[in-house]
């Protein structure tokens, strides 16, 4: 686990959180076969929110944020993404989709693309958007994520925290309302966590609603308005940062911040 001090400045001012909901999830459960992964969760995000989940390997962090966009699906309770339930009806998913993007750990670029072509697919193929249009908006985000000048190379010929800058690039062409992250540092070297964490602050302060899985907690300190913990398929406790982090409640909380603080 890292705790590199997130250095930029933060304009935490800029960071309005609105009275709209953007997810709501209520009495949500999941089961991979007869293994109950996530159990009753009941959690409700706000437009504006930024939110670090936080809690130890295999606490159904991960089977979380990829249920709101539906990689998994739930088998009880509600999902109710900016208005549209998730069901198994593959209209909504698309909706869905199409307003969430979702950044990984391992950046998942199609290595034959060019990093504009990475960026530029979706919105050609799945958006329809036209290929000059979808272009301009690539361009727009690769300056935004400070990587222009690699475009046109492939993503082997990129550091680690550059291509997960282009993931980043790559899920904002689709002009997401909601950005989820699952570890978008943690296959990173140490001197490349900044680069992405900066970009991650950038669109914080830009407004953009996010649920952030990571262990970087100067980053959750700085950058959330809450912390969700997470352990064996709960959420066991919510807080604001510094009451999180200060004065955790529950003995598993208290157990998981000595371990990684
Ligand atoms: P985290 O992200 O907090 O480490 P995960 O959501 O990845 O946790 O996993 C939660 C639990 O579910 C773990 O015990 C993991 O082994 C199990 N799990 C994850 N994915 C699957 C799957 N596709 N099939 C069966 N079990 C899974
Ligand atoms: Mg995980």
């Amino acid at each position: 686990m890292t705790n590199t001090a997130v250095e930029t400045p933060v304009n935490t001012s800029a960071m309005k959180v609105s009275d709209e909901v953007a997810i709501e999830i209520s009495n949500m459960n999941k089961w991979y076969g007869s293994f109950h992964v996530l159990r009753d969760i009941n959690l409700t995000v706000n437009k504006g929110e930024r939110i670090v989940i936080a809690g130890p390997s295999g606490s159904g962090k991960s089977t979380m944020i990829r249920c709101i966009n539906r990689l998994e699906e739930h088998q009880s309770g509600k999902i109710i993404v900016d208005g549209t339930e998730l069901t198994s009806d593959l209209k909504n998913i698309d909706k869905v989709r199409s307003e969430v993007g979702m950044c990984f750990q391992h950046f998942n670029l199609f290595p034959h693309l060019t990093i504009l072509e990475n960026c530029t697919l979706a919105p050609i193929w799945v958006r329809k958007t036209p290929k000059k249009e979808a272009i301009e908006t690539a361009m727009y985000f690769l300056e935004k994520v400070k990587i222009p000048d690699q475009a046109n190379k492939y993503p082997g010929q990129l550091s680690g925290g550059q291509q997960q800058r282009v993931a980043i690039a790559r899920s904002l062409c689709m002009k997401p309302r909601i950005m989820l992250f699952d570890e978008p540092t943690s296959a990173l070297d140490p001197e490349m966590i900044k680069e992405v964490l900066d970009t991650m602050i950038q669109l914080a302060e830009e407004g953009m609603t996010m649920l952030c899985v990571t262990h970087e907690m100067g980053f959750a300190r700085q950058v959330a308005n809450r912390v969700i913990f997470m352990d064996q398929g709960q959420i066991v406790e919510q807080n604001e940062p510094e009451e999180f982090f200060n004065n955790p409640r529950s003995e598993r909380t208290k157990l998981f911040l000595s371990q990684i603080l």
